[in-house]
């Protein structure tokens, strides 16, 4: 086929369970794999397992796995063809790609263009309204002058969202609740936002009360063809960041699916996007309102895999070296209902990291069940990086039987050593509000406030 770009060694540029699970695809697609690491991960599975591996520096991410320099280096002397980023560190930086790709290697993931485009959220959002994807009433670009931002709040309507152009991971982000208060919180959002990601530019959102959070899965090749795999239901979120997701959404309609997923892939083939990405939406009142798009492979990619029954990684690879789509749109079914709990290494109560060793790991089994995790009995979780330490994901016929089988699995989990947030996702799955899907984004900070019993 033209225009083929073979991979015979890849290089991973992570850390954790995702460089294990783009590790376990490398090894079925029969491509050689490469791991670094820092010196604080020296002991890591996915060095022990990677044909080979490079100590790219010491312990702090921004001298390791986040130093480019080093991570080039590290696929130049191994001879590796391609680098694939993961999800977080060097994922996203429009930079980093643009660097992998002038120094000859294959990038697995979108064009540095469109990492660019979506990583900021003010062009992200004009970019994808233009496409015809709907956004969430809001601000034309970034406020710059108080005058426009108390013309916006009136026009849209209190509360509102002050966000963060370059926000992420949840920060950056801070709700208006009055006129008297706008001023204030523009200035200590931009001041944030400035010490926080460098760039001071702040935009206006109407805050929407009772959203859920509803993604969607696409895939797109370097021919023009673009499919979309269902959605992703992570409204169970604390401080805006997901701990379950499930798919498919127990709240949204066949015909809204098929609606929804029509209108991206029309957006994104308008956009000419290749590879992996995910559109995020926020869903009220049965409207979908786009929030943003991460160019990257998803922490929650497992549960689409489980329903679908694609791999996800290995289709990132395959189109990163010039494949068309394994599937087209008409071929790509959802079966059954997956959910996945995400278990840190945390003191269940104040949410704390608490990193340490490991005495005895043992992961559930059986039927419909998956682990993703890099953890093993005798592993210290080092304190340096994400307390994320495992993913539970399990699939079955329908949602009960789904919570039922997680219940269980979660029951069998054993992580001796380290507290970690298993108590209290079994908490959460006791709930009828989350057994009956009655919840939205605000669910789980307002369960942690006030706990039944308390
Ligand atoms: P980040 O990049 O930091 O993850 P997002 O824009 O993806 O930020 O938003 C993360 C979460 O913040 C959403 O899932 C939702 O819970 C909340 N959120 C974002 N925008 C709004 C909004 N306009 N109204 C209400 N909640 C919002």
């Amino acid at each position: 086929m033209p225009g083929i770009l073979p991979i015979k060694k890849l290089l991973i540029a992570n850390r954790g369970e995702i460089a294990l699970r783009i590790l376990r695809a490398t090894k079925e697609m029969g491509i050689r794999s490469v791991a670094v690491h820092s010196t604080a991960d020296g002991n890591a599975m996915h060095v022990r397992l990677a044909d080979e591996s490079v100590c790219i520096g010491p312990p702090s991410a921004a001298e390791s796995y986040l130093n480019a320099a080093a991570i080039l280096s590290a696929a130049e002397i191994t001879g590796a063809e391609a680098i694939h980023p993961g999800y977080g560190f060097l994922a996203e930086n429009a930079d980093f790609a643009q660097m992998v790709i002038e120094h000859g290697f294959i990038f697995v993931g979108p064009t540095p263009e469109h990492i660019r485009m979506m990583g900021d959220k003010v062009t992200a959002k004009a970019a994808v309204a233009q496409a015809g994807i709907p956004t969430v009433p809001g601000s034309e670009g970034a406020i710059t002058d108080d005058e426009t931002a108390f013309a916006t709040a009136e026009r849209i309507g209190y509360p509102v969202l002050i966000k963060a152009a370059a926000g992420g991971g949840g920060r950056g982000m801070s709700v208006v609740h009055a006129r008297s208060e706008l001023a204030a919180a523009l200035r200590s959002t931009r001041n944030e936002a400035r010490a926080g990601f460098g760039d001071e530019r702040v935009y206006l959102e109407k805050y929407l009360d009772h959203p859920r959070h509803i993604e969607l899965q696409v895939m797109a090749d370097r021919y023009g063809h673009v499919v979309h795999m269902g959605e992703r239901d992570c409204s169970l979120q604390r401080r805006h960041q997901k701990i379950v997701e499930e798919s498919p959404s127990p709240v949204i309609t066949e015909t809204e699916r098929r609606a929804i997923g029509k209108t991206v892939v029309q957006a994104l083939e308008k956009l000419g996007y290749l590879g992996a990405g995910t559109i995020e939406f926020l869903y009220q009142d049965g409207q979908f309102y786009f929030i943003e798009m991460n160019t990257r492979i998803q922490v929650e990619h497992p549960v689409t895999e489980m329903v679908t029954g694609i791999d996800l990684v290995r289709e990132q690879i395959s189109v990163a070296m010039g494949h068309p789509l394994s599937v087209t749109q008409d071929q790509i079914r959802i079966e059954g209902h997956a959910i996945e709990c995400r278990i840190n290494a945390e003191d269940p109560k104040t949410m704390i990291p608490q990193p340490g060793k490991i005495i005895a790991y043992h992961p559930p089994g059986g039927p419909g069940v998956r682990v993703d995790s890099a953890i093993y009995s005798g592993y210290t979780v080092p304190p340096y990086y994400d307390s994320l330490i495992a993913k539970l994901i399990v699939h079955d016929k329908d949602r009960d039987r789904c919570i039922a089988r997680l219940e269980r699995s979660l029951a069998e989990f054993v992580i001796d050593g380290i507290p970690s947030s298993i108590p209290l996702l079994r908490a959460i799955l006791a709930e009828p509000d989350f057994r009956e899907s009655r919840y939205d984004t605000g669910w789980l900070e307002r369960f942690l406030a006030a706990p039944p019993g308390s």
